[in-house]
């Protein structure tokens, strides 16, 4: 009995192991073909400066308009892309996007006062890892005339951390080239305060699930602050993302956040809503 209770859990995970299997075959053939056909799209959420409020730039988030279950969020399929090798090409076509906007807000002189607006682009761990990413940075920046002032680079701190013998030599490549290169989620990962100290970087986004706590936690308060503190004592900038509430705003400005994000400022758009979004402030 007991055996052939086995066999039956056994027949049972395999085949939600095979259905979970054709259903990633067939995400990954949709990406593919997605790729092909144009369905990726950039969505922009602006980001403020802390004193004056000013836009200083937008972080582009990565969409999909699906043909049958529509507009969907990376969250939705970007696991598949990591798997399959399928992210250095969609993570290349972000790149592009990004550099072909950000020229375009430059023709259309699409600024916040002082400067053009730099888009913020999230990098997966596989392009970062991929020998010679700075280079292929060069070439797009080349081939879409953008400069690399206009754009700023995420990673995450295991990006970093599980690359950290390359980590230093490629940021400082992509830095030479005129970018701003900033950690996302921080607080999440194990970064080491050594590494933060020796890595070559402009700032550090403090992630949403501490702002989320604030103002109220006062444990998210102590780390925060902490945060904050560091960052600005080794000359990094800090921005803080997941804003929701003017609370949250004062709380973290007075701590020295220079930066914010998130649904108190605005949420993510279309580049066609963000223009307009641009215009009517
Ligand atoms: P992230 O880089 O930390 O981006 C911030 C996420 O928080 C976005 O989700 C954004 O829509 C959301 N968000 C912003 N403000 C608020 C707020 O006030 N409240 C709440 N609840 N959420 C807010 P999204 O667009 O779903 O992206 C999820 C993640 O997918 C990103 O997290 C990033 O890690 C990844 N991602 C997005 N675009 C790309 C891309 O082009 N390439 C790669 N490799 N990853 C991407
Ligand atoms: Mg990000
Ligand atoms: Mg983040
Ligand atoms: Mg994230």
């Amino acid at each position: 009995r007991a055996k052939a209770r086995g066999r039956a859990t056994y027949q049972f995970f395999e085949s939600v192991l095979a259905e979970t299997a054709y259903a990633d075959l067939v995400l990954e053939a949709e990406l593919a073909q997605g790729l092909t056909r144009n369905e990726f799209e950039l969505f922009f959420q602006p980001q403020v400066e802390a004193t004056t409020g000013q836009l200083s730039g937008a972080e582009a988030l990565l969409r999909w308009r699906h043909p049958q279950r529509g507009l969907l969020g990376p969250d939705a399929f970007i696991f598949v892309a990591e798997r399959h090798r399928l992210m250095l090409a969609l993570g290349e076509w972000v790149l592009r996007e990004a550099a072909a906007t950000a020229r375009r807000w430059r023709e259309q002189k699409l600024t916040h006062g002082h400067g053009p607006m730099r888009i913020a682009v999230n990098l997966s761990r596989m392009q970062f890892h991929l020998d010679g990413f700075a280079d292929t940075v060069r070439r797009v920046l080349d081939d879409s005339g953008a400069q690399g002032q206009w754009l700023e680079l995420e990673l995450t701190e295991r990006m970093l951390m599980d690359h950290i013998e390359h980590a230093p030599a490629t940021l400082a490549q992509l830095r030479a080239l005129g970018l701003t290169v900033s950690v996302d989620d921080f607080g999440t990962g194990y970064t080491s305060l050594a590494h933060l100290t020796e890595l070559p970087l402009d700032k550090l986004k403090i992630d949403q699930s501490f702002v989320a706590r604030l103002p109220d936690d006062v444990g998210a308060q102590a780390i925060t602050r902490a945060i904050v503190q560091m960052a600005v004592g080794l000359g990094l900038t800090v921005t803080a993302e997941g804003v929701r509430s003017a609370a949250q705003w004062q709380l973290l400005a007075g701590w020295g956040c220079q930066q914010f994000q998130g649904e108190l400022v605005g949420a993510p758009m279309s580049a066609p809503d963000f223009e307009a979004w641009v215009k009517a402030r």
